[in-house]
């Protein structure tokens, strides 16, 4: 899958920089009726990518973005790890907004603790609401998310079980009381027990192209001589190794 990066500097977590080692993942939906990133997600100009991050998903001109220290005047005290919703073309993408080893302001705390922190830390995202009458959307969304989800859990050695949504969090007493993302999964019969169901399904089915991709060398002749090279490279090929090919190294 593609993850886009969007680092929010300019937020106070950010700035915080307080380290967690994750135990799991939180999954959260705004509560907004705007499923476009571009609510939540801008560059600043520091951004190396501000171009190009702008032109995939448009302006926000009401400045009311997540990626600052002061949100017209009042403290920002949200940032999550990562956000998806619609590019300013209305395609579905994941952005990531925070490093997987910085705390994210995100579930807020209950009467056990916070998952925002170690020990308990979990990587937190926002899924952007729009209406929640979309079908369309609502599957987009949520397959953007579980595919989402699978490349964490690999990424990060972390299981399917681990995943929870903000309501349970606040049941298990580790965030504060909010009913995300099941008031737009029961919409359309489904729950967090189906929702983990499809990561588990998908972490099985994960190609090598769904993981980070290491590329094993192995050699089998060394030769000064470039034609001694090329003929003992024709061999190889002959021999049936067709990816055979020469390397250049200086000595
Ligand atoms: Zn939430």
């Amino acid at each position: 899958m593609i993850v886009k990066q969007c680092i929010f500097t300019a937020n106070g977590a950010y700035k915080a920089h307080k380290h967690i080692k994750p135990i799991g993942i939180v999954v959260h939906s705004t509560g907004c009726n705007n499923e476009m990133l571009r609510r939540y997600v801008q560059p600043t100009s520091a951004n190396a990518d501000y171009k190009e991050i702008i032109a995939d998903l448009g302006k926000n001109v009401y400045n009311n973005h997540l990626n600052q220290e002061y949100i017209n005047g009042v403290y920002n005290d949200i940032c999550m790890h990562a956000f998806i919703g619609k590019n300013d073309k209305g395609k579905v993408e994941t952005y990531q907004t925070l490093p997987y080893d910085y705390a994210c302001w995100g579930c807020g705390s209950g009467c056990k603790g916070s998952f925002n922190y170690d020990p308990t830390a979990h990587i937190q995202f926002e899924i952007c609401e729009d209406g929640l009458t979309d079908k369309a959307y609502f599957t987009n969304a949520f397959n953007e998310a579980i595919e989402y989800c699978a490349y964490l859990c690999d990424k990060l050695g972390l299981k399917s079980e681990s995943i929870v949504s903000h309501k349970e969090a606040s049941a298990l007493g580790y965030a504060s009381a909010h009913g995300d993302p099941e008031n737009w999964l029961s919409r359309y019969g489904k729950d967090m027990d189906w929702f983990r169901t499809q990561v588990k399904n998908k972490m099985k089915k994960m190609t090598a192209d769904d993981k980070t991709k290491t590329i094993y060398r192995v050699q089998v002749g060394a030769y000064a001589n470039e034609a001694n090279a090329k003929a003992f490279l024709k061999k190889v090929k002959k021999a049936g190794f067709t990816n055979a090919f020469i390397t250049k190294v200086e000595v």
